[in-house]
């Protein structure tokens, strides 16, 4: 069981349905500490680096649109395996499908607009950290 660190976001629609608390809770409730936390809008560039793997993806556009329309939650959440966890807690992509008890089962009924965003692995965390904290120790 090894002590992981993963990007977490808090995408726009959770923000604008005042979601902050209920998502940030059930993560602090695991057991997970927030390493890294802040509040911010970001633009096009910012949204092409963090889905670099997506952007030649048709539905891009609308996501771009999407994670650029308003404040988001960034954070670094740091726990054992926390990279499965918090994929867990979060649930499958599209929020119909999400298992209810995950934070997209409870709280989402889009495969877009599904509130969070988890780093996939260690590679991921580590890219995604320094893109979001670059001066994160
Ligand atoms: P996850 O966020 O679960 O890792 P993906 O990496 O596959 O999912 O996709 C990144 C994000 O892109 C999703 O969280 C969702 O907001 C959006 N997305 C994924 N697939 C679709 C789709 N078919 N249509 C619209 N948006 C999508
Ligand atoms: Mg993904």
């Amino acid at each position: 069981m090894t002590v992981e660190r993963t990007l977490v976001l808090i995408k726009p629609d959770g923000v604008r349905r005042g979601l902050i608390g209920a998502i940030l809770s059930r993560y602090e409730n695991k057991g997970l500490r927030t390493v890294a936390l802040d509040q911010r809008v970001v633009d096009s560039a910012m949204a092409d680096r963090h889905y670099a793997e997506h952007v030649e993806k048709a539905w891009y556009p609308p996501l771009r649109a999407f994670i650029t329309s308003g404040p988001l939650i960034a954070m670094v959440l740091e726990g054992p395996s926390a990279v499965e966890a918090v994929r867990h807690l979060n649930g499958a992509t599209d929020g119909v499908a999400a298992e209810p008890g995950s934070v997209r089962g409870d709280y989402s009924l889009s495969n877009r607009e599904n509130l969070v965003h988890a780093s996939d692995s260690l590679e991921s965390s580590a890219r995604e950290i320094a893109l979001w904290f670059p001066t994160l120790p």
